[in-house]
């Protein structure tokens, strides 16, 4: 543990990005004060399977972890291939030679990144009060994160029989402006579906995507929970007020294709750790940390919603041609290199 005489810092909010300034921060010799408001970090969810994603930038996530001086003490496992289905079942096998993302698992118990971030925060002399929820003008780095719910996910974690899968559904008729998932490792599995619209019927479109998977393999599910999670989606010119960083989903930081938001919230929760210890402002770190990556996911998001159906079918079709991550992350056509097929 690191001795704790420089100065003192409190954290709203115990995700990964609040626990990644944390780590860094506590190391530096920092009095670091977490408030998490729930009973135990990663409370809202479930042991899923979530992805940190590993195309949007050239450097690895696990170079990335390793530069922000962080261990890989949680589940972690390279994702190089999975298949996509369009609205018509079509399936498409996507791959890369390099890992297009890394699985963790989301949650309060086990082998999760939460508590293997807790644990490294503790280790180097953070300290954390549960169940307490401070104002954000008393907190130095916010990282409560999502703030409204521009997108609403339900998920479920179960045991099955099924073999390694990871499989992807678009179809906007049952998941609107979202997709559905089906995940399954040493015979756990996360079945998803994520929405960005008409939230209010979220156990209609999760059970009518799980009926899709069904028609395409017959399943077990057994030990299974359920929870409903939302993500906000708001992008900000700035994260920095009166002195304060917002770091992670709270400073509208996200994947807004796919909502994979976690590399964001690594990536900013080390921005504000850098900013404080180097004194630089934060919002140019993450704008040099991010570089367009978040710019072009809004610019694809658009795309999204406007291709429907088709432009889903022809995004799958081209996923498949080549490496996933050279056409997910190497795009040229728009801004910074979008990916979707309209561009041409
Ligand atoms: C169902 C679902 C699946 C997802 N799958 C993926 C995926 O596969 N890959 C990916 O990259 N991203 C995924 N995401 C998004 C990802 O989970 C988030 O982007 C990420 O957790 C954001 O981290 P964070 O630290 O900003 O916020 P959070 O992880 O939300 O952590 C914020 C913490 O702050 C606490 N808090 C809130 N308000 C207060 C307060 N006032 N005071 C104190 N504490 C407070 C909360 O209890 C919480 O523990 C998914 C999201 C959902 C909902």
């Amino acid at each position: 543990m690191v001795g704790q005489t420089g100065p003192k810092i409190k954290i709203a909010g115990a995700g990964p990005s609040g626990l990644t300034a944390a780590i860094v921060l506590a190391k530096a010799g920092y009095e670091v004060d977490l408030f998490e408001g729930r009973k135990a970090v990663g409370a809202r969810f479930i042991g899923d399977f979530q992805v940190i994603e590993n195309m949007s930038r050239e450097e690895d996530a696990l170079e990335m972890l390793k530069r922000f001086g962080l261990d890989t003490n949680f589940f972690i496992r390279p994702v190089r291939q999975a298949v996509f289905f369009d609205h018509r079942l079509r399936s498409q096998t996507v791959g890369s030679r390099r890992p297009f993302g890394y699985f963790i698992r989301r949650g309060s118990e086990g082998e999760t990144l939460d508590r293997g971030l807790l644990t490294q925060a503790l280790a180097a002399g953070a300290k954390i009060h549960y169940q307490t929820r401070i104002k954000p003008e008393e907190a130095d780095i916010i990282a409560t994160g999502p703030a409204t719910p521009d997108g609403l996910a339900k998920e479920m974690t179960f045991t099955t029989s099924l073999p390694d899968t990871v499989w992807v559904l678009f179809d906007m008729n049952l998941s609107p402006g979202g997709y559905a998932y089906l995940f399954v490792l040493d015979g756990i599995a996360t079945f998803g579906c994520a929405i960005t619209r008409d939230l209010s019927r979220i156990n209609h479109y999760f059970d009518r995507s799980l009926q899709r998977f069904h028609e395409m393999i017959s399943f077990p599910i057994e030990n299974d929970r359920t929870a409903y999670s939302f993500m906000n989606f708001s992008l900000k010119g700035s994260a920095q007020s009166g002195g304060r960083c917002f770091v992670g989903e709270a400073g509208g930081f996200q994947d807004y294709l796919f909502g994979l938001g976690i590399r964001y919230a690594l990536t900013t929760g080390h921005a504000a750790a850098e900013s404080l210890l180097k004194k630089r402002s934060y919002d140019l770190l993450w704008k040099e940390a991010l570089g367009p990556a978040q710019e072009v996911s809004v610019v694809n998001r658009f795309l999204y919603e406007v291709g429907g159906n088709r432009g889903l079918s022809l995004f799958i079709q081209r996923a498949g041609r080549g490496d996933l991550q050279d056409y997910l992350g190497g795009g040229t056509a728009l801004p910074g290199g979008s990916v979707w097929p309209f561009r041409s």
